[in-house]
């Protein structure tokens, strides 16, 4: 078993604190960075960078981060759900870990595309509706991971159809 525990902090959306949404960070108290490249080669649609030991995702609507010793994850209901989620997580890191004889490593780099790029997909309103002030800080968000394309309700209009399709293919589920 590589990952052992962590240790929960909730935290509340930046945009909306008051919002009954809820994002945490479980800090792992140790390194789990050899078993990022192993992930990096099993999770579909998965973005990383090896030199910074930074790999996300996005799983079930929420956005997984995961560094070598801290795991940020984004949008549950409760903390109950979170828990659920990163228990899972920690079963399956663990399990990847405990099969790498079997899994080639990729180190390979995918980023998630840099705000300036993910701005031109979005649909440049600046109408607040996502809780940031303009598309730009949305952006900016998207890029780091602490906002999904679902928070931008005009992306799903009608009008707005080839640029959601795009971002959705950036963000494809894992
Ligand atoms: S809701 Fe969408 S269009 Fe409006 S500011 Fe946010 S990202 Fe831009």
């Amino acid at each position: 078993m590589l990952l052992k525990d962590y240790k929960l902090t909730l935290k509340m959306p930046e945009c909306n604190p008051s919002s009954q949404i809820i994002n945490g960070i479980a800090n792992l108290g140790q390194n789990i960075e050899e078993v990022l490249p192993y992930l990096n080669s099993v999770i579909k649609n998965c973005f990383y960078n090896h030199k910074s030991k930074i790999l996300s995702f996005k799983k079930d609507g929420h956005m997984v981060t995961i560094y070598p010793d801290m795991i940020a994850v984004t949008k549950f209901n409760s903390k109950e759900e979170m828990i659920k989620f990163l228990d899972w997580l920690k079963n399956f890191i663990n399990e990847i870990y405990g099969n790498r004889e079997n899994i080639k490593p990729n180190y390979k780099t995918r980023e998630i595309p840099k705000p300036i790029e993910l701005l031109k997909l979005l649909p440049g309103e600046n109408c607040g509706d996502c809780g940031y002030a303009s598309c730009l800080a949305f952006a900016v968000k998207l890029s780091q991971g602490e906002a999904t394309i679902e928070d931008c309700p005009l992306i799903f209009k009608a009008e707005f159809k080839e640029k959601k399709e795009k971002l959705s293919e950036v963000f494809l589920e894992a």
